[in-house]
C-alpha cells in the first residue's frame, strides 16, 4: 500500500552539504559518516540515498511496494479491480508507483505507458496557454518534437537556453516562468546541469522545476532531495533494464502528482499491469546494475580518451570534462553512458556491441547520431553510447577491433 506518511528520513552526509549550498538546510539534518548504508559500504560509489522508508536503496529496490504475499508481484490484468477501473487504478501498477516513489525519496507516484507518456502528461498539467517553460537546449529528441508539435501550437512559450551557463538561466528567468526542465545528464550530449544552482534560480524566480533523471536513476542521484520539484523517468531504461518494455514515471509531492494523476486519467498513457510487473523485477536489480555499468563506462571512456581516432569523449567522470566538477559534486557516480566524437567521418563495426537505438539495457548499445544539430549542440560525427555490464575487456576489446578496421 501507498506509504505517503510516516516520514523518516534518512540523510547522509553529503546530501546536506548539496542541500546546504543550495539553501535547502531547513529539510535536512547533518548525519555522521557513521550513517553511510549497507549498500554502500561495499560499493565504490558513495551513498546520499535517502527514502521515506528508512532504508537503504537496495532494499527500497527489493521490497518497496511489494505488499502482496506472492515473491512477484501479482499481474492484475482485468480491467477491472476492487471496483477500479484500470486506467484509474491497477493494483500491480500502483504497487511498482510505491517502488519507484520511495527510490526516488517522493512522497507519490504517477506510472505512465512510456517515458514520452510521464512527461507529456506531466507538462501537459502544469503549461496551459500562455505558460512559459525555460528548457534546456538539448534533451531527448522525443521531448524536443513535444515542444515543437504540442506545447508551442498550444501557446505555450517554450525557451530553450543553455543551462550549463547559469547567467543564462537567470537571465531567461528574469520573465515569469512557469516550469524549469532539463535533464541531469543531456540526452545525447552529456550536458551536465547544476541541479542546487538551478533549482535556487528557479524557485527564486518562483518556477516549479521537473527533472527528466532517466539517464543517472536515483541510484545515481535523487534530485527531489536536492529541491526539485518532479522526477519524470522513462523506466523503459535503466529502471526496465532488460530491453523488454516501455514505461514511465512521474514522483513529486503528493497534491502536484494528484493532478498529474487527473491527467493521466483523460489521457490515457498508463503503464500496462504487465510492463508494471517487469518493472518491479528490473528494479530489484537496478543497485547492482548501476554499479557495473558506472564502472564499465570509466573504463570505456578513458580507452576511447586515449584513443588516436578518437577527437573528444563527452563522459562527466573524466577529469578533462567540461561537466567533471558540478557532476563529481551532485552525484554518487557517473552513470553508464557516454558520447564520442571522432577525427572523420567513420563506420564502425562492432560485434560484441549492439546498434540498438535505446539505452539502460544489459547489453552495450551504440548509436551514430545522424549528423550534427547546432540547436542542441550535437557535433559531427557523434556516437552515443550505452555502455553495459558486460566485462569490460570484452566491451573494449570488440571497440577497439571496430576502431582498428575504421
Ligand atoms: N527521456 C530520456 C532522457 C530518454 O532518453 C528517453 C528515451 O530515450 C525518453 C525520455 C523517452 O522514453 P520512452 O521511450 O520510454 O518514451
Amino acid at each position: 500500500m501507498r506509504n505517503d506518511s510516516g516520514v523518516s528520513r534518512r540523510t547522509f552526509l553529503r546530501t546536506s552539504v548539496v542541500a546546504a549550498s543550495a539553501g535547502l538546510t531547513a529539510s535536512v539534518a547533518v548525519a555522521e559518516k557513521s550513517d553511510i548504508p549497507n549498500g554502500a559500504k561495499d560499493s565504490v560509489l558513495t551513498s546520499t540515498y535517502k527514502s521515506y522508508s528508512g532504508h537503504d536503496v537496495t532494499s527500497d529496490a527489493v521490497h518497496a511496494g511489494e505488499d502482496s504475499d506472492s515473491s512477484s508481484y501479482p499481474i492484475y490484468q482485468g480491467t477491472t479491480n476492487q471496483g477500479r477501473y484500470s486506467r484509474d487504478s491497477n493494483p500491480t501498477i500502483d504497487s511498482v508507483e510505491v517502488k519507484l516513489k520511495e527510490l526516488e525519496g517522493a512522497e507519490h507516484g504517477v506510472a505512465a505507458a512510456s517515458g514520452m507518456a510521464a512527461i507529456s502528461q506531466t507538462l501537459l498539467t502544469f503549461l496551459k496557454q500562455d505558460s512559459r517553460m525555460v528548457y534546456h537546449r538539448c534533451v531527448y529528441d522525443g521531448t524536443i518534437g513535444l515542444v515543437d508539435s504540442v506545447l508551442t501550437p498550444s501557446g505555450i512559450d517554450c525557451v530553450s537556453i543553455d543551462m550549463t551557463n547559469l547567467t543564462q538561466l537567470k537571465t531567461a528567468l528574469s520573465k515569469k516562468t512557469d516550469v524549469v526542465y532539463f535533464e541531469v545528464h543531456s540526452n545525447p550530449t552529456l550536458d551536465v546541469v547544476d541541479v542546487p544552482a538551478a533549482v535556487k534560480l528557479a524557485k527564486d524566480a518562483g518556477a516549479m522545476v521537473i527533472v527528466d533523471n532517466t539517464w543517472l536513476t536515483p541510484y545515481l542521484i535523487q534530485p527531489i532531495a536536492l529541491g526539485a520539484d518532479i522526477v519524470i523517468h522513462s523506466a523503459t531504461k535503466y529502471m526496465m533494464g532488460h530491453g523488454n518494455g516501455l514505461a514511465g514515471i512521474a514522483c513529486g509531492p503528493r497534491e502536484l502528482l494528484q493532478r498529474v494523476h487527473q491527467t493521466r486519467m483523460y489521457v490515457g498513457g498508463i503503464m500496462a499491469p504487465f510492463n508494471a510487473f517487469l518493472l518491479h523485477q528490473g528494479l530489484k536489480t537496478l543497485p547492482m546494475r548501476m554499479e557495473r555499468h558506472c564502472a564499465n563506462a570509466k573504463r570505456v571512456a578513458e580507452f576511447l580518451n586515449d584513443h588516436p581516432k578518437i577527437k573528444r569523449v563527452h563522459y562527466p567522470g573524466l577529469p578533462n570534462d567540461p561537466g567533471h566538477a558540478v557532476a563529481s559534486k551532485q552525484l554518487n557516480g557517473f552513470g553508464g553512458m557516454l558520447g564520442f566524437e571522432t577525427k572523420e567521418k567513420l563506420g564502425l563495426k562492432v560485434e560484441l556491441c549492439k546498434k540498438w537505438v535505446s539505452l539502460g539495457d544489459v547489453e552495450t548499445l551504440v548509436v551514430r547520431w545522424p549528423g550534427r544539430d547546432d540547436r542542441r549542440g550535437i557535433p559531427d560525427n557523434y556516437w552515443r553510447m550505452s555502455v553495459g555490464i558486460e566485462d569490460s575487456d570484452d566491451i573494449i576489446n570488440d571497440l577497439k577491433q571496430a576502431l582498428d578496421k575504421a
